[in-house]
């Protein structure tokens, strides 16, 4: 079984297996303080929503055209989804910082059979996200800093994605000016919307009839204290880990060094040989690709090499 299709089985199954575990406990993307609530737009009610200022204070922000010390109110980032054995959320380091990407180069791959594999690209290809800091001025506390991470999509196509409807009307139709929606002194807005969930495979929101309302009052300072700089709380992993996570060899990986450590502590060091390096006891490049153990073994590329 050639690598490709090691992998094809291993999204096939991924897809297959879907289940319904949280956006935060599969997320690997920020590690905001666990205190910080997301934000769900109110499907019944016009929404109501402060999007609040942040100084930028790393040199994380995907976006080239500011830096650290810049004000931002919003974070673009690229992501592939359901991903590996658990389903996971890792960013797309190709397409948010334009360094290689594991993921993007196998969909390359399943690009050039674009009909067999459609179901498999559709799964993992990379989406485009937005993340805010907001108040919900229809919740129980007003005053309370949320995030919200909402979906973007081609702004042509005016799709009901949330930053391109928003930004389709933040210039005023009457002064041609700009409506600085952000600003959060008393010349600030509130942004109203309307949230639509569209069912199907991939249910999510769309949005529509934004508007913006002048707020006529301050953010409190201790509001603004409480704003994340959304920069630094995203986690920028390395190539490997990403491909650990693809391929789930992660969780693999552990579960050896704790199987190795059982093992260490039953027998005798000197018998810890390694003669036989197949972690699953079949023998070393002589068995590879003839058991399904192969398919997630972390020492297939070492077996599988030709000599
Ligand atoms: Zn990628």
């Amino acid at each position: 079984m050639s690598i490709k299709d090691k992998l094809q089985k291993r999204i096939e199954e991924n897809y297959k297996t879907k289940d319904n575990k949280s956006f935060a406990e599969y997320n690997k993307i920020f590690n905001f303080p666990k205190e910080y609530k997301m934000f769900k737009p109110h499907l019944d009610k016009i929404n109501q929503i402060v999007i609040l200022p942040y100084i930028i204070k790393s040199d994380n922000d995907p976006n080239t055209r500011v830096s650290k010390g810049d004000s931002q109110y919003v974070l673009n980032y690229r992501r592939h989804s359901g991903v590996g054995i658990n389903n996971e959320t890792v960013l797309c380091l190709n397409q948010t910082f334009r360094k290689p990407c594991p993921i993007c180069e196998e969909l390359k791959i399943l690009y050039d059979d674009y009909e067999k594999n459609k179901n498999l690209i559709k799964n993992i290809k990379v989406k485009t996200r937005s993340v805010f800091n907001v108040l919900d001025l229809l919740s129980d506390n007003p005053e309370e800093v949320m995030i919200f991470d909402t979906g973007w999509w081609d702004i042509n196509k005016k799709s009901g994605a949330f930053e391109p409807e928003l930004m389709c009307e933040i210039v005023d139709p009457d002064t041609k000016e700009y409506v600085i929606f952000t600003d959060p002194s008393e010349d600030g807005y509130i942004v109203k919307f309307r949230a639509f969930e569209i069912a199907g495979e991939y249910k999510h929101n769309e949005y529509k009839a934004f508007r913006f309302e002048k707020r006529k009052y301050a953010i409190k300072k201790e509001i603004l204290d409480k704003v994340l700089s959304l920069d630094e709380y995203l986690i920028v992993p390395k190539y490997d880990e990403v491909k650990n996570i693809f391929l789930g060899t992660e969780n693999i990986e552990n579960k050896q060094d704790d199987d190795y450590l059982e093992k260490a502590n039953e027998f005798p060091k000197q018998e810890n040989k390694k003669s036989n390096l197949c972690p699953h006891g079949h023998t070393f490049k002589k068995d590879v690709d003839t058991t399904d153990d192969c398919i997630q073994c972390t020492e297939w590329e070492k077996c599988s090499e030709v000599e």
